[in-house]
């Protein structure tokens, strides 16, 4: 919850004077654990199933920002459609047994039962993925009566491809370079300052340790790994955290004020998981997100919205908060909201 002093003080933390940190340690940013992120042939979905209306869920995949859609359960599998309408995701219920008659293991587990707005919600783990509905299904039949997998029929699974082949550098620099000069990049800039480098390609070395973007506060530079990202909104993201940590050296005081708040993340599969300096890079980013979203929500589903983006990374409720006061949200739509606090605290 956000009280009138707390974000005073953000505010105040905000304006303050800029302390400069003279760190060099590299950042490297990673996929959540889990996140598998060996390229798979296409073709998606084959045989493609049929996904029936399905329930409302928000699922944030591979450490991603939440995104909103339905869920519908289709043979040994449930059905992912982004509201967006972007492409479906299957995630299987079951590992298929390593020999014919061994049990079939279940994939979900429960994570949290929280208070939604107007009713509980359920945070699941499954494969890659936290799941968030207020409608469990057939996720939470399998919680509690985990052989009904053995009654499911096929496991239907996505296949990922990666925005680049692994070692093609020339496609990862164009993509890299062409996200540099977007305007989310530019908006991303106008929060947290340029890099004085150009945005480059994370080293052999680092994608072979699975890093997904690095920021080297001594040369202060930006790099990222498409070969090894599964899709824009990961490459999007990637380029937000590490934007953050390069805001959060120059403005120390801010961060501390975040941090001083911030709860710790309980999920252990989380990125920033007992790692506060993480955790803040994220919450930022994840704040960006949530502004992103909800130029065009009322405040009031917009505030419920936030939740659940900080059910998953706490202290993203805080950053949101802060980066609202920046130049660059002046028009948001949901700054009047926040001045008057009518729904936030
Ligand atoms: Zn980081």
């Amino acid at each position: 919850m956000v009280r009138r002093p707390l974000l005073l003080l953000l505010l105040a933390a905000s304006l303050a004077a800029l302390a400069s940190e003279d760190s060099s340690g590299l950042d490297a940013y990673f996929a959540a654990p889990g996140d598998s992120l060996k390229p798979r042939p296409a073709p998606l979905l084959s045989p493609a199933p049929t996904a029936n209306a399905g329930s409302p869920a928000l699922v944030s995949l591979a450490g991603l920002p939440p995104e909103s859609g339905t869920l519908a359960p289709s043979g040994g599998s449930v059905i992912f459609r982004p509201a967006d309408g972007g492409e479906l995701t299957a995630f299987p219920l079951f590992d298929q047994p390593a020999h014919p008659g061994a049990p079939r293991t279940p994939a979900v587990r429960l994570l949290e039962v929280a208070n939604g707005e107007s009713e509980p919600v359920f945070l699941f783990h499954l494969r890659n993925a936290v799941i968030e509905t207020a409608v469990p299904g057939i996720l939470g039949q399998i919680v509690s009566e985990p052989a009904r997998v053995a009654e499911l029929g096929t496991p239907w699974a996505t296949g990922w491809l990666t925005l680049a082949a692994p070692n093609d550098d020339i496609t990862a620099s164009r993509i890299v370079r062409d996200l540099a000069q977007s305007a989310y990049a530019d908006t991303l800039y106008a929060m947290f300052g340029v890099p004085e480098r150009p945005i480059g390609l994370v080293g052999r070395r680092g994608r072979a340790a699975g890093r997904l973007g690095e920021y080297l506060p001594s040369r202060d530079s930006v790099s990222l790994s498409p070969g090894q990202m599964t899709s824009s909104a990961q490459l999007r993201h990637a380029l937000a955290h590490e934007l953050a940590h390069r805001w959060l050296r120059s403005h120390s005081q801010s961060g501390d004020a975040l941090a001083a708040v911030m709860p710790p993340i309980r999920d252990s599969l989380r990125y920033g998981f007992r790692n506060p300096d993480e955790q803040l890079a994220e919450a930022l980013a994840f704040a960006v997100h949530f502004l992103s979203r909800s130029k065009a929500i009322p405040a009031r589903p917009a505030a419920a919205l936030l939740e659940s983006y900080e059910r998953l990374v706490p202290g993203t409720r805080n950053a949101a908060l802060l980066l609202l006061t920046f130049p660059a949200y002046e028009h948001h739509s949901l700054v009047p909201s926040v001045r008057s606090l009518r729904v936030w605290n």
